[in-house]
């Protein structure tokens, strides 16, 4: 990483309009730096490819069915509408030109691009599958609302199809769950499938038992979500155990497919697991446009895709652009909410200076992370909460998960459904968002699909023109 050498002042636009920012992403990192620049002096486009702001830690949640989609991911149009200075637009940014200061995107069929005198670019990070992409068929990730739709029916399907089929060994297959990856996301949905087969489907079914499903929490590392700790790592374990969740560590995943995975152990001996439902959650690669910026700039990007920033979150040679929160790598710092949402602000008070105080980018603090702390929930009734030294386990880590959770969560009208929603919850495991549809399931596949088709075609038509102009050439 170099240090800023920022010696020119960027912030000043042709007289006659104002200042132009043009964030991409509505995520933590986008969101914030937009409400942090609504005092300012300034014109804001916010784009994103999703019209909603995706509140991602409660998306197992919604796979599982105990919130709704709405409830975490309210539009951000909605959210923003009372910020004069921001216009949203729903767009897949696929070019960032450094030279010419302009993002190009395209919703749907149509092509737009935005200029900019200064951007934030916060566009997240995507499941990573460490090279093998074909995993992701039969062991979808959770990053999007989409996801976690698919999950859901994905889930729920398999029980379904278990009380139907009159084949033992498929009922097994069937009735099998495998989470890959015990970080917060896997422990999360590992506890959530255990009580939704054990609880919440009792009684519900008339020839399959739910609560005999296998919940298998799998990962290559030693221990349970190595970043709260050996002592946290290990109540969460023992809670997950007395719910039933087989723990399998040092279990390095080889292959999936359709009907289960392959698994190395340490020994090197490699098993199977038969299992229909599969759900990876064990690795993440930043958005590639960090590529695209690094391609054109001094900046360099690390193994996981993420751009390695100055101090002051921008890229060297150009102090216009920033990059904040899963896109970000920076001293280390964890891909969570509290990166993103503090490079995002941090980023809006830096332009807001120099456009409003006229100060030089050389001017500029360097972004200080202040550590909240870190939390995951195991079940109803227990969480783990590591804050500094402060490490809690069970029923009072879960209630300051809650309120947390509540207190990040935008808008009234959702923080209250949400807490009916938990009310319903904690009373009996009532979950009212158990809906699941076949598109949910195969609608990814699908679009997968048409769009490899639509590709070799207009391969095939780029083809038969250039042997067309070939012949008219001759
Ligand atoms: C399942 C899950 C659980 C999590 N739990 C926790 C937790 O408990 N605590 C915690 O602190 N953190 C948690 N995290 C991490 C946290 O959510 C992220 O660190 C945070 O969302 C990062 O914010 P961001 O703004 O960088 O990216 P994101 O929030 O991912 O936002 C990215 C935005 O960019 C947009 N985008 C992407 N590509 C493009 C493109 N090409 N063009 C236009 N727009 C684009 C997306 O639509 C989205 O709006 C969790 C993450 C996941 C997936």
């Amino acid at each position: 990483m170099t240090e800023p050498a920022h010696d020119q002042v960027t912030a000043t636009a042709p007289a006659g309009r104002r200042h132009r920012v043009v964030i991409i992403g509505s995520g933590f990192g986008g969101l914030f730096a937009a409400q942090q620049l609504k005092k300012a002096d300034v014109d804001v486009t916010l784009v994103a490819k999703t019209g909603h702001h995706l509140f991602q830690p409660l998306l197992y949640q919604v796979a599982t069915g105990i919130l709704s989609v709405g409830e975490i991911a309210p539009p951000t149009r909605l959210i923003l509408r009372d910020q004069k200075n921001v216009t949203c637009i729903l767009g897949d940014v696929n070019k960032i030109d450094v030279a010419s200061k302009t993002v190009f995107a395209s919703a749907g069929h149509i092509r737009f691009d935005l200029e900019y005198d200064s951007l934030i670019v916060a566009a997240g990070a995507n499941q990573s599958y460490f090279g093998n992409d074909h995993f992701e068929r039969w062991a979808p990730g959770m990053k999007t609302v989409d996801d976690a739709l698919e999950l859901r029916s994905r889930i729920l399907g398999c029980f379904e199809q278990a009380e139907v089929t009159e084949d033992d060994e498929e009922r097994r297959r069937l009735l099998t769950f495998i989470i890959v990856g015990a970080g917060p996301t896997g422990v999360e949905m590992a506890g959530q499938v255990a009580e939704l087969a054990q609880h919440t489907l009792k009684n519900t079914f008339r020839r399959i038992d739910p609560a005999s499903a296998r919940v298998i929490l799998l990962d290559a590392a030693p221990a349970v979500l190595p970043p709260f700790g050996n002592k946290l790592g290990n109540a969460a374990r023992a809670r997950l155990e007395k719910m039933g969740v087989e723990i399998q560590l040092n279990a390095m995943v080889t292959d999936v497919d359709q009907r289960g995975i392959e698994v190395k152990d340490p020994d090197g001996s490699v098993r199977r697991i038969d299992a229909t439902c599969k759900i990876w959650s064990a690795g993440v690669q930043a958005s590639t446009l960090g590529k695209m910026l690094a391609d054109q700039t001094e900046a360099e990007i690390d193994r996981a895709g993420r751009v390695l920033v100055q101090k002051d979150l921008s890229l060297p040679g150009h102090p216009e652009i920033f990059v904040v929160g899963d896109m970000m790598s920076l001293d280390k710092l964890p891909g969570v909410a509290q990166v993103a949402i503090q490079g995002g602000k941090y980023a809006a008070k830096q332009i807001t200076a120099e456009v409003e105080k006229g100060k030089s980018p050389a001017e500029r603090p360097p972004f200080k992370y202040f550590d909240k702390g870190s939390m995951a929930t195991v079940s109803r009734y227990s969480a783990v909460v590591k804050v500094g030294k402060l490490e809690i386990s069970g029923f009072i880590a879960w209630v300051m998960w809650l309120v947390v959770h509540l207190a990040y969560l935008i808008g009234f009208k959702n923080r209250l459904t949400t807490m009916f929603s938990w009310g319903m919850h904690m009373g009996g495991d009532h979950r009212s968002q158990l809906t699941s549809t076949q598109q949910w399931v195969y609608g990814r596949q699908a679009i997968e699909r048409v769009a490899a088709h639509e590709k070799a075609r207009s391969a095939e038509e780029a083809r038969d023109r250039t042997v067309e102009t070939t012949s008219i050439g001759d």
